[in-house]
């Protein structure tokens, strides 16, 4: 492609509403350019790097039998009214209107209309199993879109949908797709880890988010040192057996502790170590309070409390309700002499603290000495806290570290959430009618754009990996009114473009400064620059990625070019 006949409008100043390395070199470099806020369009270089990751995509997918297919972004209400996900879903939906009043979604996720889809045509076990996906637009109002690609209100993703007879199958075929992930996210040559995840309401541990490794995710993952164990924060189970300490039960005390209210504060005050404090925390669980307990150092996962509850929702309870419980203000809370009835959970390092501290119920009082079961009663121990670094990885093989990850894919056993209410079934071997059990499988293809931008870059621009790269050779002659370097320089487009490679020829008549900075800012991964040394038949070659220049003759360049593309691992 010549590049006086496309479109890619470089900017020397970083845009300033940009505030993530990706996001600014993504438009600096003439990739994407913003409509408005979380929505995009690409431009020539980005829609060819979207094209790239697709076809790794679907070469992968096709790899293990799934079957591409295009269903509508604009969803009829009444499928989303059928799971109850129109109630549920909340503002994230985008919702429309036809001109006769119907309700409409852009689709936000398909579920509901491949499940539809597939009820009235699958009827009989012998159609199973099968796995389809698309990849199209998809519409969500997040809260807070930023980071350009990575978070959009519309967004390319690949969304695959998996049908099965059984729950053996289902296990077959999430197991391909973790695989065909790792595959997708290898060759993509980024920095990730496959951890397990939170299921939400759905139940279950057979969920799994790729995450690439970055700084500026939003998601914190804690992952073994010694092993390959890695999970989502929300989900890292806690695996730690405490020492109770031997000292003898003391009687319990009420002290005074004016105005201090956190354990921090409490701990200090008191002149005792916060792993001594009980943390109480009350909860509102589907209308019904419930106390948390746990030490002071340790975190409640609120996550964790849901799933041990089997609960739809979890939040702390309003200092109302509390006052109505307890009689009592937040700060001074603890589970000694609570209302008969009320369920108290407790993490299972509240077991272990012998003479601990709790707050007494009474706003500015504290009691010291509590112990469990003489004191106070606790219904389950259950693990309740956040992991923390330094905690024994629950595989039992070595410790916990903490890293940021960017989700660039998920997979999800569904099981029969929308087959059932949605009545998608067929008939199994029996004769007997059942709900498809189904899997569910996503890509953020426009993120994953954005997460490689943001892991291969220097201060010049980005440095794409050669299987995503928008084009393969930036071939540059430097002025383009000297004879011998123009005759050259298209010599070279012709022979390089004949050989298949994608060449993109900076043909405009620029000063060779701004020719030079373009390309490193585009970053594709060899540059042939077509100079002074033309006459003889001589140019330099730069590798974007390592910064290393050639002198090559013309008669070797395809031979070059080849073994470089070959030999380099991205
Ligand atoms: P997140 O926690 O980041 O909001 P999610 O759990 O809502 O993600 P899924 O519903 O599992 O995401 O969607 C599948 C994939 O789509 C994600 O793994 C991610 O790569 C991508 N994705 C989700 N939301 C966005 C978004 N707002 N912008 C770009 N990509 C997104
Ligand atoms: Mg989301």
């Amino acid at each position: 492609m010549k590049q006086s006949l496309t479109f890619i409008p470089t900017l020397r100043e970083t845009p300033a509403d940009a505030d993530v390395k990706s996001h600014q070199l993504l438009l600096r470099a003439g990739f994407i350019r913003q409509n408005t806020s979380g929505i995009y369009s690409f431009l020539p270089l980005g829609k060819r790097v979207l094209q790239k990751v697709e076809s790794i995509v679907r070469e992968e997918m096709d790899a293990i039998n799934g079957v591409e297919v295009l269903m509508p972004a604009m969803q009829q209400a009444e499928l989303w009214q059928e799971t109850g996900r129109w109630y549920s879903y909340g503002p994230e939906l985008m919702r429309l209107k036809d001109r006769h009043n119907r309700e409409f979604a852009l689709g936000a996720t398909h579920e509901e209309v491949i499940t539809s889809l597939l009820r009235d045509e699958i009827k009989s076990y012998k159609k199973l199993p099968l796995t389809l996906y698309q990849i199209q637009a998809k519409f969500r109002d997040e809260k807070r879109p930023r980071f350009g690609l990575l978070r959009g209100r519309e967004f390319l993703m690949k969304d695959a949908y998996s049908f099965h007879a059984t729950r053996e199958s289902l296990d077959l075929t999430y197991d391909h797709m973790v695989q065909a992930y790792t595959n997708i996210f290898t060759r993509l040559a980024l920095d990730f880890r496959a951890v397990i995840a939170d299921s939400g309401a759905i139940g279950g541990k057979d969920t799994h988010e790729f995450m690439v490794l970055s700084e500026i995710g939003e998601d914190t993952i804690a992952y073994s040192d010694g092993s390959d164990f890695a999970a989502n924060i929300e989900m890292a189970e806690v695996k730690v057996s405490y020492q109770t300490s031997t000292e003898e039960l003391r009687d319990v005390e009420k002290v005074a502790t004016p105005n201090q209210r956190t354990i921090d504060q409490i701990a200090s005050f008191l002149n005792v170590e916060e792993q001594r404090c009980i943390k109480t925390l009350v909860y509102n669980v589907d209308d019904q309070l419930v106390l948390v307990l746990a030490r002071g150092d340790h975190e409640i996962n609120e996550i964790k409390v849901k799933n041990v509850l089997e609960a739809k929702s979890v939040e702390l309870a309003t200092e109302e309700e509390i006052q109505n419980l307890l009689n009592c203000e937040v700060g001074s809370l603890g589970p000694v002499q609570i209302p008969v009835g009320v369920k108290v959970i407790a993490d299972h390092a509240v077991a272990a603290i012998r003479n601990g501290i709790c707050g007494a119920n009474v706003a500015g009082f504290h009691l010291v000495n509590a112990n469990p079961e003489r004191d106070y009663l606790v219904n389950q121990y259950e693990d309740l806290r956040f992991v923390m670094e330094g905690d024994p990885s629950p595989d039992g093989k070595g410790t916990i570290v903490f890293t940021q990850g960017i989700e660039v894919g998920h997979v999800f056993k569904l099981g029969t959430t929308y087959s059932e209410p949605m009545k998608g079934t067929f008939l199994d071997d029996n004769g007997r009618s059942k709900p498809y059990i189904m899997g569910c499988y996503g890509i953020g293809i426009s993120r994953v754009m954005a997460a490689v931008a943001e892991q291969f870059q220097d201060d010049k621009g980005l440095i794409w990996p050669m299987t995503v790269a928008p084009y393969d050779v930036h071939l540059v002659p430097v002025n383009m009114k000297d004879e011998a370097q123009v005759s050259l320089a298209d010599d070279l487009y012709t022979l390089i473009k004949s050989n298949r490679y994608d060449v993109l020829y900076d043909d405009r008549a620029e000063r060779a400064g701004v020719k030079f900075a373009d390309s490193d800012l585009i970053g594709l991964p060899i540059r042939i620059v077509v100079g002074k040394k033309a006459s003889e038949g001589l140019v330099e070659v730069k590798i974007r990625k390592t910064g290393e220049t050639f002198e090559w003759k013309k008669e070797e360049i395809l031979d070059q070019l080849q073994s470089f593309f070959s030999t380099l691992k991205n």
